[in-house]
């Protein structure tokens, strides 16, 4: 190990920047968040560091350096596009130990700055000793996304926790076991969620217990996997994919997903393919009732968006009934998923105002209100509709659309295998019988179709592109 990895107060503390420019305001950001009483040494400041003076967050000397600018400093950065001064307040500062750090040059560094995730009270930091500071960045975002917005948070109601905790719990293996439990269980998932009332309650229910750890509860997380493509997945999804202890998933949800469960998790599924029921709905009420009953955390995956044709509302329904925790965690919608991958807007202010989410069929056979479907300026997305695509193309040119309509259909939109048809009202459903489209497809109708042409960007290996638009 080439430093000591240490954290080093700083506030109110007089901390001397020397240079004004873009990569001086950088390290004056992070001598900000922690408070440091700065002075910046520059002939001119460039616009941020401008706006921090004009805020009266640092003291500005506009001109060159001087030697006795670092005496009484906590700490000194260098970061001037001039060599030799750079090297010239390194040595001053070395020969007085006091602590200094040049942008960009390890060998004249008595400290280098890591790289941060700042999730306030806790803090990551990494670093590369200088190596490899893009890895370090790399490693950086990819810890990013691990943590949770509101992981400070977490600490802070710990925080206030603690000498409580400590008074109920004498020993140190049971405060461990106390904290290891509400910081990855039920509290934790309440903070992180921003439910942070009920955390206080749960902490406080949790310190009534006789031994630490026996308070394991139950809850269900609703959760939209999205389209298929798992980076269309939402950091909250993928963190509770890997907390959970039971996963029941959809046939919509694609196995490249699934990957991302824990390895350990047990997996239930009760996917229905198109037009047979595999599990009923109330049966997978019930399964998730019961799961939860037993102390498990459940996790409840949709494809796409679990509140817009995914029977979420029927499941949240059941649990509310049965009194079960539940969270509900939106995914990307086949329609947003879809028509982004297919290059198709689904508003434009030229040619669509309105946006429309429609069933291809009703629960026991019902009908849609055609005629208000068949608005000019509206797109119609339909969900489910392959099977009917010929009735529902016909039923809106008897409302009044123009056969020349045109219209999509995307299968497996934004996977690999990805496929987009193009035709009109008139002549999709012969196309599609043609090229035998098969579910899970999209259907897309309205003007903005006609920008595929222009926008299509997606265009995976295998997949069969789009048929050029024919307007009869
Ligand atoms: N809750 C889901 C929709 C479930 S209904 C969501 O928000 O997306 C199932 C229908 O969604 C399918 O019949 C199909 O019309 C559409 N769908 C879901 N994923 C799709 C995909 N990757 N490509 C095309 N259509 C899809």
């Amino acid at each position: 190990m080439d430093f000591l990895p240490i954290f080093f107060d700083v506030r109110s503390r007089p901390c001397l920047v020397v240079g004004g420019g873009e990569v001086a305001a950088r390290k004056v950001d992070l001598l900000v968040r922690a408070n440091a009483a700065i002075t910046v040494v520059a002939p001119e400041l460039g616009r941020s560091l401008a706006r921090y003076r004009d805020a009266g967050r640092l003291t500005h000397h506009a001109r060159e350096f001087r030697p006795e600018d670092i005496d009484g400093c906590t700490l000194v950065i260098a970061a001037t596009d001039d060599g030799a001064l750079n090297g010239e307040v390194s040595r001053r500062c070395r020969e007085r130990a006091i602590p200094v750090n040049v942008v960009d040059a390890p060998e004249l560094c008595s400290f280098i700055v890591p790289s941060i995730v700042d999730r306030s009270p806790v803090i990551v930091a990494v670093s590369s000793g200088g190596a490899a500071p893009v890895l370090s960045r790399l490693l950086r975002t990819r810890l990013e996304t691990m943590l949770p917005a509101a992981y400070g948070r977490l600490a802070t109601l710990a925080e206030t926790f603690r000498d409580r905790v400590k008074r109920r719990f004498g020993t140190l293996a049971q405060r461990r076991r106390f904290w290891e439990e509400a910081l990855q269980g039920p509290v934790a998932e309440l903070v992180l969620t921003g439910r942070e009332r009920a955390a206080k309650i749960a902490m406080e229910v949790a310190l009534q217990q006789d031994t630490p750890g026996s308070l394991s509860v139950g809850e269900v997380y609703l959760v939209g996997a999205g389209p298929g493509d798992p980076d269309l997945l939402t950091f909250r999804a993928l963190r509770l994919m890997q907390q959970a202890d039971v996963v029941v998933y959809d046939r919509l949800v694609a196995p490249a997903i699934l990957d991302f469960a824990h390895r350990g998790a047990e997996r239930i599924y009760v996917g229905k393919a198109s037009g047979e029921h595999s599990v009923p709905q109330e049966q997978i009420n019930r399964l998730l009732v019961r799961l939860a009953r037993d102390g498990k955390r459940v996790l409840r995956l949709k494809g796409g968006d679990p509140f817009i044709f995914g029977r979420g509302g029927e499941e949240a329904d059941a649990l509310a009934d049965a009194g079960i925790a539940f969270q509900i965690v939106p995914g990307v919608t086949a329609a947003s998923g879809c028509a982004a991958y297919a290059g198709i807007p689904l508003t434009h202010r030229d040619c669509a105002h309105s946006c429309v989410f429609i069933p291809g069929h009703l629960k026991d056979g019902g009908e849609l209100n055609w005629r208000a479907l068949a608005e000019p300026r509206q797109t119609l997305v339909v969900y489910m509709g392959l099977h009917a695509l010929g009735s529902i193309c016909e039923r809106l040119i008897g409302a009044g659309l123009s056969a020349a309509t045109p219209a999509a259909l995307v299968q497996d939109g934004t996977l690999q295998s990805q496929r987009v048809l193009i035709g009109d009202l008139a002549s999709l459903p012969a196309k599609a019988a043609e090229v035998t489209m098969r579910p899970p497809t999209l259907l897309i109708i309205g003007e903005v179709v006609r920008l595929h042409e222009r926008f299509a960007w997606f265009e995976p290996a295998g997949s069969v592109q789009a048929t050029a638009l024919r307007t009869a």
